[in-house]
């Protein structure tokens, strides 16, 4: 068997997981394989819903316009009444984008053009996806992992210095690992299928809710393509004909409408939903994220969105460990996403009922912008904050402007791989500096205004206070001028070599 080079990473897996720890690996410059079992990309809309707070991740790894590009904006929904009489309604709350949240809504776009998305950035970074290549076995060693991995050209023996298992829901290195994965089988089966049509606009998300469960059917027009994503619950062991035709016939039965013909199928999935949780997020050097960690109904459009965090979480703590950090920082993924996920279970799972009595709303808590890490061990306040924004929070967008006056977003201030730490009214000879830390003070002496008053607004500051923000956007720590010491300490266990010029 053939052994290659070692590298940190290998990435098993190349769904929306493994391609955006990719990215962020890449331009962190961490050596790193993405490999991939299918020999060509997946080609199904299956995650459509971007959330808001994944649309300021792909703004943070450069990948938002071609997203942008390639969705729109989710289209009312129709639900129709057995007599064949509609009523439309918002298919998600209406919401202006704010200073601090400038995305406001979902975003449509298919998960094969998601996908492509990130493909592309990575081939702009000099990576690629490995296609036809599958792991087959792991074996843990001292200071690194020996993956088995098989392909084109027979076996390999793969050394990487950690594995990430981004493989999807039936996970082979979480069987492998006999991690558990406690939770239910929610006893819905459905069908998904990209198809063409005749008979039915494009402008609402059309759905055919009269009746029992396994009689509705949705069919929803597909942003940024001439396609419509059918959705259909099954009946028992059901065994649906996914043909043109065959899908053309259900559509005629459960809508009592002979003008609706399926002309062609691009893909389809029959799956059932469960609601899972692994028991453990990481055994040793080997560590789990997205579906291959949790697995729930795709209503509320959870699933995809909280994967992509998942690996945005991951991907800095893993290249600073790589780069020297203490070891411990790899135990904040699990303690800070794990939380996140069995709460997702719960909303997707209550969703899904709500869908089942075909009354089903999706609020703000969707969008993931209220999530966060507050009690982490990662989130630092000296003293403790009883209002405002605390540590562990998403760290909001303002606008702001510089001193010359050229406007500014804080979000364009964090893009990039480094730390941001920013003092309000500080004595700027006291900020702590370092390579990997970029510093932005308001206030006399400093760099940037607050002119609108957007930033005092969203972060609650007092004069004097500073506010640490992590490389994934949520705040690290918010200290007093006096408790700088505090943040010294912080930032050194995070792997950043700061100093103070006393
Ligand atoms: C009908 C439906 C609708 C959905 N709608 C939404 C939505 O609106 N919004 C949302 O956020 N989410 C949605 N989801 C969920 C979303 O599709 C998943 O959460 C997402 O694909 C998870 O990404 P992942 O990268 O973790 O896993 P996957 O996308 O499953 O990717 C895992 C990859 O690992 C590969 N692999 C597996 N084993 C190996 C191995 N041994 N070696 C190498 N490669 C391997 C697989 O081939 C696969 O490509 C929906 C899902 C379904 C089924």
């Amino acid at each position: 068997m053939l052994m290659n080079k070692e590298v940190d990473v290998l990435i098993c897996g190349a769904g929306p997981t493994g391609l955006t720890l990719a990215l962020v690996l890449a331009q962190r410059g961490v050596s790193f394989r993405l490999i991939e079992k299918m020999e060509a990309a997946f080609h199904g809309s299956r995650g459509k819903g971007l959330q808001p707070r994944t649309l300021e991740i792909f703004e943070d790894v450069g990948i938002l316009e071609k997203i942008m590009a390639a969705g729109g904006p989710y289209p009312p929904q129709r639900e129709y009444q057995d007599d064949g009489s509609w009523r439309d309604s918002p298919t998600a709350e209406q919401r202006a984008p704010t200073a601090s949240e400038p995305y406001s809504m979902p975003w449509m776009v298919p998960q094969f053009s998601t996908e492509a998305a990130m493909r592309a950035k990575l081939g702009e970074l000099g990576h690629q996806v490995e296609f036809g290549c599958e792991l087959i076995g792991l074996e843990p060693q001292a200071q690194g992992v020996n993956a088995r991995v098989t392909g084109q050209d027979g076996e390999h023996l793969l050394r990487a210095r950690y594995v990430v298992a981004a493989d999807g829901g039936r996970s082979f290195v979480r069987s492998l690992l006999e991690i558990d994965f406690p939770g239910k089988t929610l006893g819905v089966r459905a069908v998904v299928a990209d198809v063409s049509l005749q008979g039915l606009s494009r402008d609402v998300w059309h759905r055919f809710s009269g009746g029992a469960q396994e009689r509705q059917i949705a069919l929803c027009p597909l942003a940024g393509t001439d396609l419509f994503q059918l959705q259909a619950a099954l009946a028992g062991d059901e065994q649906p004909d996914l043909s043109a035709d065959g899908l053309t016939r259900m559509v005629s039965e459960r809508t009592g409408r002979t003008d609706i013909a399926i002309v062609a199928v691009q893909w389809a999935s029959v799956f059932q939903m469960h609601a899972r949780l692994a028991q453990r997020y990481r055994v040793g050097r080997v560590l789990l994220a997205g579906d291959a960690a949790h697995v729930h109904p795709p209503t509320g459009g959870q699933g995809l969105n909280t994967s992509v965090q998942d690996a945005y979480n991951l991907a800095w703590k893993l290249a600073a460990v790589l780069a020297g950090a203490e070891e411990t920082l790899l135990d904040t993924y699990e303690e800070e996403r794990r939380p996140i996920a069995a709460s997702m279970l719960g909303l997707s799972t209550r969703l899904l009922d709500e869908a089942r009595r075909g009354e089903m709303r999706r609020g703000r808590e969707v969008q993931q912008l209220d999530l966060g890490y507050p009690g982490s061990s990662l989130a630092l306040e000296m003293p403790v904050r009883r209002q405002g924004l605390m540590a562990g929070d998403r760290a909001p967008d303002a606008p702001v402007a510089t001193l010359s006056g050229a406007p500014r977003r804080l979000f364009e201030l964090f893009r990039g791989t480094h730390w941001t730490l920013i003092g309000f009214h500080v004595q700027p000879a006291r900020a702590p500096q370092a390579d990997d830390l970029q510093v932005h003070l308001f206030g006399p002496g400093g760099n940037l205004a607050d002119v609108s008053g957007h930033f005092r607004d969203a972060y609650g500051l007092e004069n004097g206070d500073w506010v640490l923000v992590r490389p994934d956007g949520y705040i690290g720590a918010i200290v007093a001028s006096d408790n700088l010491e505090a943040l010294m300490n912080y930032l050194q266990r995070a792997g950043v070599s700061a100093h103070r010029e006393e």
